[in-house]
C-alpha cells in the first residue's frame, strides 16, 4: 500500500475484524485497533475506504443478527474518531465519498464468499479502484474477498499489518539470527507434523513438548504409561530426531494419576515414569536446561503449551519458558491459539518481539506452505 497512490481513490481494505462479541456489542478490540493505523494512513492520503471483513461462521448466503458486523461500526467509529457508515447491504454498490469510510456487512453472508466465485469476486472488484489486503488471519484461504477480489481489482497490494506479519515471519524462518530455536508443543504430533518437518530441517534446536514430547520419548526408549501419545507415529518422532541437529527430550517430567485438575503432581526423572503414569508437564531439571537454551537463542519461534497449562499443577513448563522467551534477547515470535492463551495467561504479551495474529495462517507459514490470498498478491504485484 505504501507504493500505491490512493489520493482520491475508492480503497476496498479487506480487514480481520473477526472480533468476540457480547450482548451485541464488542468484547475484545485488539483486531480493531489493530487495523487503526492503516485506516488512518489510507485516510490522511485521500482515500474513500471501504472496509470488509468476515466475522464467526454463519451459514452462506443467510443474514444472522448475531453475526452482524454492525457493532464493530460503532466501536470503530469511536477508536477512529470518525464517523464510520455502516453498509447491510453493498454488493451490488456504494456511494463511497473521499475521506469517509464505510464498513460493509459481513462478507461471509453472501454465497459463494468461501468457494472464492469468480462472479462475487469481480463484484468486488467493481466496488474499489484499489484492493488492500491487511488480514493475514485469513491469508490461507483462497476465498472471494481474500483472494479472487484480489485477481480482479484494478489495482491490489497488501497493507501494513500484513506486510509486517510476513516480514516478521520471513525473518524468524528464512534468515534468521542463529541459533534457530523452535518450541512446538500441544497434544499431537500428527496435527503438526508438517510444522514439525519443516522446522526440523531448519532449526538448530527443536524444543518438544506436551503430548508431542511424550511419543518423542517412546521414540526414545521411554515408557510413558498412560500418558497422551502417538503410538503410530513413533517411528516418525525417531526419523525427525535423527534429521534435526538437536532435538532435547525431557530428563524428567510432571505426572498425575488421572487427567484432572487436582491429581497430585508428582516429579520423576523419565526414566521412572511406570505404567499408571499421566505426563503432564515438564520436570523442573528439564525446564532450566531448555531456559539455557531459549537464553542464548537468536531467533526464538513457538507454538503450543509444553503441558497442560490449564491446570495450574502441570502450568510450570509452559509459564517459565514463556518467562525464558520473553526475557531472551533473541527475535521471538509466537503464535497459535493456545499459545496466545498461555502467553495472555502468564503476561508476557509485551515481551515478546512479534505476536502472530493468524492461528491457521501462522500453522501453514510455519509449515512452508505458500498462502493463496499472498501468492496472489506477488503475482499482480509482479505483473
Ligand atoms: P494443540 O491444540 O495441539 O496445540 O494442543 C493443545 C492442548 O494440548 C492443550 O489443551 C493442552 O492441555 C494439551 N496438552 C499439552 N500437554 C499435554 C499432555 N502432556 N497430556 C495431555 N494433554 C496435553
Amino acid at each position: 500500500m505504501a507504493d500505491v497512490d490512493l489520493d482520491g481513490k475508492r480503497v476496498l481494505v479487506r480487514e480481520d475484524f473477526n472480533t468476540p462479541l457480547k450482548n451485541g456489542v464488542v468484547a475484545d478490540d485488539s483486531r480493531l485497533r489493530a487495523g487503526l493505523p492503516t485506516i488512518h494512513e489510507a485516510l490522511g492520503r485521500g482515500a474513500s475506504i471501504i472496509l470488509l471483513s468476515h466475522l464467526g461462521r454463519p451459514s452462506e448466503g443467510k443474514f444472522d443478527e448475531r453475526l452482524s458486523l454492525r457493532p464493530v461500526a460503532d466501536t470503530l467509529s469511536i477508536l477512529l474518531d470518525h464517523p464510520v457508515r455502516f453498509a447491510q447491504t453493498w454488493i451490488d454498490g456504494i456511494a463511497a465519498a473521499r475521506n469517509s469510510i464505510t464498513l460493509c456487512e459481513n462478507v461471509r453472508f453472501l454465497a459463494g464468499e468461501k468457494a472464492n466465485d469468480d462472479g462475487l469476486a469481480r463484484q468486488m472488484a467493481s466496488l474499489c479502484d484499489v484492493f488492500v489486503n491487511d488480514a493475514f488471519a485469513t491469508a490461507h484461504r483462497a476465498q472471494a474477498s481474500t483472494h479472487g477480489v484480489a485477481k480482479y481489482a484494478a489495482i491490489a497490494c497488501a497493507g501494513p499489518l500484513l506486510t509486517a506479519e510476513l516480514d516478521s515471519l520471513t525473518k524468524a524462518l528464512d534468515n534468521p539470527r542463529r541459533p534457530l530455536v523452535a518450541i512446538v508443543g500441544g497434544a499431537k504430533v500428527s496435527s503438526k507434523l508438517a510444522i514439525l518437518e519443516t522446522l526440523a530441517a531448519k532449526v538448530d534446536s527443536l524444543i518438544v513438548g506436551g503430548g508431542i514430547a511424550n511419543t518423542f520419548l517412546k521414540a526414545t526408549g521411554y515408557d510413558v504409561g498412560m500418558s497422551l501419545h502417538e503410538p503410530s507415529m513413533v517411528d516418525i518422532a525417531a526419523r525427525l530426531t535423527r534429521s534435526c541437529a538437536s532435538v532435547p527430550v525431557p530428563v524428567d517430567v510432571v505426572c498425575g494419576s488421572s487427567f484432572s485438575e487436582d491429581t497430585d503432581a508428582i516429579v520423576k526423572k523419565t526414566a521412572q515414569v511406570g505404567a499408571n503414569d499421566l505426563i503432564m508437564d515438564l520436570g523442573p531439571m528439564t525446564i532450566k536446561s531448555l531456559c539455557a537454551v531459549i537464553e542464548k537463542a537468536g531467533t526464538v519461534v513457538w507454538n503450543g503449551p509444553l503441558g497442560v497449562f490449564e491446570f495450574d499443577r502441570f502450568a510450570r513448563g509452559t509459564r517459565d519458558l514463556a518467562h525464558a522467551i520473553a526475557n531472551t534477547n533473541a527475535f521471538t515470535i509466537a503464535g497459535g491459539g493456545d499459545t496466545l492463551a498461555a502467553i495472555t495467561a502468564f503476561g508476557v504479551t509485551d515481551s515478546i518481539s512479534y505476536i502472530s495474529t493468524g492461528g491457521g495462517a501462522f500453522l501453514e507459514f510455519l509449515e512452508g506452505k505458500t498462502l493463496p490470498a499472498v501468492e496472489i498478491l506477488e503475482q499482480r504485484s509482479v505483473a
